[in-house]
């Protein structure tokens, strides 16, 4: 029994895998028994939460597993899920629900130990990614692998950090040598990848008019991480609303919209946005905040380079880059009739500003 509630525990932990796929459908569970048995219930409620968890934690939380038939309601969960989040259809609740069940399979696989290499290597074979396992020369080592540059090239493109970049990694023979924590990574972005490519699934409307129940607490969650994600404007820490996002330039607007829907933006339109914030009085935190969405976002590296353009570690603060070095680095995001008149993008938020106020005085 304790083996098949292990068993049942592994696959449920990682729905995404083709076991997991072939369990469900050799379970004879039909998608009218999914969607309406009162039998299902359980699993319904739980794919709710899925998506609710991404939304406000991003990363849904792995239950502890005492049963089989809690086993199989967690399993069951992650196809109810992926049918509400079509069903919604919003592309930021997409990629963000994508990236916080990558994340939740992420922390699990760093977590495992004893048999992880097991699931490793499954993991390695299931995305097809070239793998050797290297051979350590004593027990306690840490695990390393070998990978192909080609499937590395393919898996990091969305890894902005430098220590990513294969120039910075030892090639040899056409190989890249990774530790176990960065190998674990590397799946981390397969899966998302996985995840995230059928989605939103083809839902006949009577079945989202059937299940429309369960979308309302998501909507209404969707709706408040929106408001907190500067729909609303951008607050300073005193509550006080202190910029006017409506008077941001195209540049900063295409970057944070970018950012707040979990799309990888590149490093030089991330100083952009930083230094810009910064320059109109955002504090830190608030900068933070904003990278939350981030596929790869990492909250003690986001602090350090926020600190860095800051010029909190004693160097001097950055000014936003220009129109002219923003073209240059391809951020450059329109030319509306203001642009024509600007050389800088803060000098396009007060000029605007200035607009907007004498207008409203008319
Ligand atoms: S012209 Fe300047 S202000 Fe306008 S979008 Fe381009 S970089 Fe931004």
């Amino acid at each position: 029994m304790e083996e098949v509630v292990k068993e049942g525990t592994r696959i449920c932990s990682y729905p995404f895998l083709s076991a997991a796929s072939r369990y469900v459908e050799e379970s004879g569970v039909t998608l009218d028994d999914l969607i309406s048995s009162a039998v299902f219930e359980r699993a319904r409620l739980r794919g709710k939460e899925r998506i609710i968890e991404a939304i406000k934690n991003g990363v849904v939380r792995k239950p502890v597993i005492i049963s089989n038939a809690q086993a199989e309601m967690e399993l069951l969960s992650y196809p109810f899920a992926r049918i509400l989040v079509s069903c919604i259809g919003d592309e930021y609740l997409v990629r963000r629900y994508a990236l916080s069940e990558a994340k939740a399979a992420h922390e699990e696989l760093l977590a495992s130990t004893g048999s992880s290499s097991d699931i490793i290597y499954e993991m390695s074979e299931e995305f097809g990614i070239r793998v050797d396992f290297l051979r350590l020369p004593h027990e306690h080592a840490q695990m390393q692998v070998q990978m192909a540059f080609v499937d590395y090239l393919r898996f990091t493109s969305n890894l902005r950090d430098k220590r990513w970049k294969l120039v910075n990694r030892g090639l040899e023979k056409g190989h890249v040598k990774l530790g176990k924590s960065e190998f674990v990574r590397i799946i981390q972005e397969a899966i998302y990848e996985r995840i995230k490519k059928d989605l939103p699934l083809d839902i006949p409307a009577d079945i989202c008019e059937a299940i429309s129940g369960y979308t309302v607490d998501i909507k209404k969650e969707l709706e408040e991480k929106r408001k907190k994600f500067g729909d609303a404007g951008f607050e300073s820490g005193s509550g006080f609303l202190v910029k006017d996002p409506s008077c941001f330039p195209p540049c900063i607007s295409y970057i944070l919209s970018n950012l707040k829907e979990g799309v990888n933006v590149p490093h030089s339109a991330r100083f952009a946005v930083t230094a810009f914030l910064l320059n109109m009085g955002l504090n830190e935190n608030e900068i933070i905040e904003i990278y939350k969405n981030s596929p790869d976002f990492d909250e003690d590296r986001t602090r350090y380079q926020v600190e860095h353009i800051a010029g909190d570690m004693g160097g001097v603060r950055y000014t936003a880059p220009s129109c002219g070095t923003m073209r240059t680095y391809g951020n450059c995001a329109g030319n509306d009739d203001m642009c024509e008149k600007v050389a800088h993008p803060l000098s396009y938020y007060k000029l605007k500003l200035k607009k907007k106020k004498k207008n409203e005085k008319i």
